[in-house]
């Protein structure tokens, strides 16, 4: 497909790929702490205000409205608050806050300054998955800039009595502790161990102190709101959305790849527009794409004109989720792909629930046995209760279970089931998987 989506102005990316695009003399020279300037020249219930007339949406996943969340935590707490950066990514298919980290850091640190003031943080948590080591290295370099700057420190730019310090934690590799409330356990340095929700984090938090939990792309979203207006980054995106967003592309396409694209642009836009994918391999057509992270129930190969926006999608009883846009072609084995997600969920579920702790791994030997050929038809339907024991669907995000963990292992069982059933009951029938081999394109 020629250039037909419509190009969207870069608002996280601008920078990437320009030379020392992560130092602050770079960053400044593009504008940068602008909009912290104007922050601090305003009130911190307008600054929230003015968040929540953008329409900015949380990036980590559940796409919760930025403002509101801030506007959770109570003013008056005699605790001190806290934010903490959820940098943790680790949702299969998710590779966009570490472009962030690495091409253009202190503009989700000028999110954390701004944010800091509004709430009245003064000690903020950048955590960050174990294997971010060189992603946490270049974080923790703009941080020193930051302090030798007199951005953070002792005064907040400049502003007298307002003090801001920041520090990066990183992670030991749990998927688990990218969960909003396990990271805060990690943080407190135990086990990563979801929690009971509510209470919320905005009200009880890190060490049981008022908390938010952000995601790196949602603060990096910040500063140009503040410095170019509220109502400048709502244009951009739709009713409900604001703004552009990250898309991480992956799969069978020609040019895999992170992404900025409007609420608009649409699946079938992403995969075949010369801007983004520039189409299937030859010889290949799209089956099948998981639209927001293995979490996000698959769509079809006729559901694909769809804007990748989190009404749009939940229209479709799927999820914009963490933007990790999978695309599996004709010549992929739904079982075998689904086996794989499936071992993901079993392998990273913490034990505390029942229903994901013996649920994830009975999914796994069930399509195990269905891929190998050793299935009867009604181990299909077992897999169909399995999941719905852990997770019924729809709708989205009702689980047994403490977490949405529990939710992320069931949603795709129950999806693929819904679209691809046929194919699973070819593997019983066939005594076999009719893909055979299929070296490729199982992304297994
Ligand atoms: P959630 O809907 O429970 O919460 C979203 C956010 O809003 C949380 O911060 C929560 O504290 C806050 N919130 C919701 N209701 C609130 C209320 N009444 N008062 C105060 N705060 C409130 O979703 P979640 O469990 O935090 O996240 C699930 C999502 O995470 C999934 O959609 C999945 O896509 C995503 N995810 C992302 C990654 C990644 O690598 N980025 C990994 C795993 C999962
Ligand atoms: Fe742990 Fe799974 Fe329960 Fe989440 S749903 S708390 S990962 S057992």
């Amino acid at each position: 497909m020629a250039s037909t989506a419509k190009a969207v102005e870069p608002v996280i990316s601008a920078a990437w790929g320009k030379p020392q695009s992560w130092t602050l003399d770079s960053y400044r020279s593009r504008g940068g702490y602008d909009g912290l300037k104007r922050a601090l020249s305003m009130e911190p219930a307008a600054i929230i205000d003015e968040v929540k007339k953008s329409n900015l949406r949380g990036r980590g996943g559940a796409g919760f409205p930025t403002g509101m969340k801030w506007s959770f935590v109570p003013k008056d707490s005699p605790k001190p608050k806290y934010l903490a950066v959820n940098g943790d990514e680790s949702e299969p298919g998710t590779f966009k806050d570490r472009y962030i980290l690495e091409n253009d850091p202190h503009m989700m640190l000028e999110g954390i300054a701004i944010a800091s003031y509004a709430l009245g943080v003064h000690t903020c948590y950048v955590y960050l998955r174990g294997e971010f080591k060189f992603q946490a290295e270049r974080t923790q370099a703009a941080i020193d800039e930051a302090y030798k700057a007199g951005i953070f420190g002792k005064s907040l730019m400049g502003k007298e009595g307002f003090a801001l310090d920041c520090y990066v934690v990183r992670g030991a590799g749990a998927y688990i502790c990218g969960e909003e409330t396990a990271l805060l356990e990690s943080l407190e340095g135990k086990k990563g161990w979801p929690r009971l929700k509510p209470p919320f984090p905005a009200v009880v938090g890190l060490f049981g102190s008022p908390t938010v939990v952000n995601n790196v792309e949602t603060l990096a979203s910040v500063p140009p709101i503040l410095a170019k207006g509220a109502e400048w980054y709502a244009k951009l995106g739709t009713d409900k959305s604001g703004g552009t967003h990250l898309v991480c592309l992956s799969g069978s396409v020609n040019r895999p790849g992170v992404y900025e694209v409007g609420m608009h642009t649409t699946i079938l836009e992403l995969i075949h527009d010369d801007k983004y994918g520039q189409g299937m391999p030859k010889g290949r057509k799209v089956k099948a794409v998981i639209p927001g992270g293995s979490s996000a129930p698959v769509l079809g190969a006729d559901e694909l004109d769809v804007a990748l926006e989190f009404e749009a999608l939940k229209m479709k009883q799927t999820m914009a989720g963490s933007g990790g846009v999978i695309v599996m072609d004709d010549a992929t084995c739904m079982v075998r792909s689904l086996w794989r997600v499936a071992r993901f969920y079993a392998e990273e579920s913490c034990g505390q629930c029942t229903p994901c702790r013996e649920g994830t791994p009975w999914q796994t030997r069930l399509l195990r046995k269905i891929e190998e050929g050793r299935a009867e038809l009604s181990d299909i339907d077992m897999l169909s209760n399995v999941a719905s024991s852990i997770a019924p669907y729809p709708p989205i995000g009702l689980g047994n279970t403490i977490c949405a963990l529990g939710d992320a292992a069931a949603l795709p069982t129950h999806s693929f089931l819904m679209r691809f059933r046929d194919e699973f009951e070819a593997h019983v029938r066939e005594h076999r998987c009719p893909f055979g081999d299929h070296p490729w394109g199982s992304f297994g």
